[in-house]
């Protein structure tokens, strides 16, 4: 009896404090949607009575796209009361903080507007269509109350309803939800509308494939392509870090870009082409990077993002890892589990050597840089970006490639990148603070079995170029150029515009860049007869080196023309193939890095590409 009623005296002091404790409630409301206005309420309750303020704050960045945003700048109508209408005082001291005088009130009400109308940046959207939210873009915190448990209350627009990652608490109203606390909280977004959502189930989790817009793919065949990368993701780590998976995807037409959460991923696609032969192929690409994401920057994380800060640039010279290393471990397992050939994922190696060679800004700027400036160059895509500036996807998934080789090929193939990625898994758990460039090299040289520094001095921190013809052979594979003595060149890469050639980069040194022509023309003639992308090529075969040809272009839409001269483009292209007598080693490195057979019957796998 005693111990009742002691038991029961601890739950009501429990339920007491509990009671007693601060919470934090939300509520998103989109009453008049095509006003792209979303309606926002925090409520705190149980305030410490002797906090004479209260600072909110709104994060300057989201999760995934490392740019500052400034998403204070979408916030109107601030007002601020004691939950029972009597206003409170509140100034701005700085761009993305709100200042509430609360005195002694316990209570704290805080309202606002979101303007909501970039859907393409995967931030806050809202039309007359449906709603789109990334809650850093939308939600304010309290820095001191960060780590509580917050609810949130959706009341969507007429008959919409809510697809999240966040768990529901079932009951009335509908759409509430709870998250452990704020961070969590906003790496849920939230899909507002007529969605269409199809529950599944892999391994014993629940998973959602909810579909925004009209789409062509068959559902049988996309539940299908994701189930087996989940399956596949599940060999590799070993586990489903969660209890559901939300895949949304937004399908209208020119839609694209992608962005990974903590239990969801937001995917853009184009909702035509899916019956074509390879018309999945893009799709089971983009799932495949963008459920890696899950374990590699969600959970394993650098050291600057665990936690993350909302206020700053969240410095990193580890995006290369998260994001490259993401990019590499998408198509070679997608390889490995017959999604690919090894002879079409060996060709595409060919393709990335010829395009890491061409890029003048792999010898400009290193990877560790790359990363650490992601902040101020990578999303900004200026027209200097391609002569003076890497890229920490493709260069970054590259490196981790040549990386994964050296590794196999140091430890006699008992270890490799596979093993780099899990035991920095295991290693650098969610919330322990993360990981550095360091920790990630001290791995690799215990799983190698010997110093990397010379790997890490030359290819992480230093411009040298990638020792790809080395690396390679590791696997048996020679790689060389193709006869580049009849490639004429301008110096640019274009895109096709229709009727026109879009100009998207001109390289440093090049004809076209020392004539004078810019990133953003649009070449619409060739010696006065008009081109396009897609010929601009093969016209270029009718002139001798050292010709000149008049390109015609429209610039800031006025004509102008630009006479260049017709070069020789040197190491646009090369072939990969198999040696003839592989060494042990060498062919066991092989089999086991692409999960297949050397094979008397297996044809020599070759390719050439040309500048991309
Ligand atoms: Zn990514």
């Amino acid at each position: 009896m005693k111990t009742l009623c002691s038991a029961l005296l601890t739950m009501v002091t429990m339920m007491t404090v509990s009671a007693q404790s601060p919470s934090v409630e939300y509520t998103l409301g989109m009453s008049r949607p095509w006003t792209h206005l979303f309606e926002v309420e925090v409520l705190f309750r149980n305030l410490p009575a002797g906090e004479s303020r209260i600072d909110l704050s709104l994060p300057v960045w989201r999760t995934g796209r490392y740019i500052v945003f400034d998403f204070a700048g979408g916030v109107v109508e601030f007002s601020a009361d004691n939950g029972s209408d009597k206003p409170l005082q509140w100034e701005k001291i700085d761009k993305s903080t709100w200042r509430i005088q609360k005195k002694a009130t316990r209570t704290v009400r805080a309202r606002y507007a979101v303007y909501a109308n970039e859907f393409d940046l995967r931030t806050r959207g809202l039309n007359d269509e449906h709603g789109f939210v990334d809650g850093t873009s939308v939600f304010m915190y309290a820095d001191q109350y960060r780590s509580l448990p917050v609810t949130l209350t959706v009341i969507p627009y007429g008959d919409w309803h809510v697809t999240t990652g966040l768990q529901e608490i079932h009951g009335e109203p509908p759409f509430r939800y709870t998250a452990p606390h704020y961070d969590y909280l906003v790496d849920c977004p939230l899909e507002i509308g007529n969605q269409n959502d199809v529950e599944f189930s892999v391994e014993g989790k629940k998973h959602v494939l909810s579909v925004f817009g009209p789409v062509t793919w068959e559902t049988d065949s996309v539940l299908n392509t994701i189930t087996r990368i989940i399956r596949m993701n599940k060999e590799f780590w070993g586990d489903l870090p969660y209890d559901r998976y939300v895949f949304l995807f937004r399908a209208m037409p020119g839609s694209s870009g992608a962005t990974e959460h903590m239990n969801s991923a937001v995917m853009g696609i184009d909702p035509f082409g899916f019956k074509k032969p390879g018309g999945y192929d893009g799709l089971v690409g983009l799932v495949s990077h963008e459920f890696f994401h899950t374990w590699n920057v969600k959970r394993l994380r650098p050291k600057s993002m665990d936690p993350y800060d909302w206020t700053s640039e969240n410095y990193s010279k580890e995006l290369w890892i998260a994001e490259g290393g993401t990019s590499y471990m998408h198509g070679v397992l997608l390889a490995r589990n017959g999604f690919r050939t090894p002879e079409k994922y060996v060709d595409g190696i060919a393709a990335a050597v010829a395009s890491d060679r061409t890029r003048p800004g792999n010898e400009a700027q290193s990877i560790s840089e790359c990363s650490f400036d992601a902040w101020v160059k990578f999303w900004r895509s200026t027209e200097q970006r391609f002569n003076f500036e890497s890229d920490i996807y493709s260069k970054g998934s590259h490196l981790c490639m040549l990386l994964d080789l050296e590794i196999r090929h140091l430890s006699g193939n008992k270890h490799s990148f596979d093993d780099l990625l899990k035991t920095m898994y295991n290693r650098f758990p969610l919330g322990g603070g993360g990981y550095t460039v360091k920790d990630f090299q001290k791995v690799a040289e215990e799983l190698a079995g010997s110093s990397l520094s010379g790997f890490f001095n030359d290819f992480v921190y230093g411009t040298a170029q990638l020792p790809w013809e080395r690396s390679l052979l590791y696997a048996g594979l020679v790689l060389e150029p193709i006869d580049t003595t009849d490639n004429r060149w301008l110096g640019i890469n274009t895109r096709d515009n229709g009727h026109s050639a879009l100009v998207t980069d001109v390289i440093r040194g090049s004809s076209a860049y020392d004539s004078g022509l810019n990133s953003g023309d649009d070449i619409v003639a060739l010696n006065g007869y008009r081109v396009n992308g897609r010929d601009l090529e093969r016209r270029l075969t009718d002139f001798s080196y050292g010709d000149t040809v008049t390109l015609t272009v429209f610039r800031n839409n006025r004509i102008r023309d630009f006479g260049v001269t017709v070069s020789r483009q040197q190491n646009a292209s090369y072939t990969v193939s198999r040696i003839e007598e592989p060494t042990p080693l060498q062919r066991s490195i092989f089999e086991s890095w692409l999960n297949t057979h050397w094979g008397e019957e297996a044809q020599d796998a070759h390719s050439s590409t040309d500048e991309q």
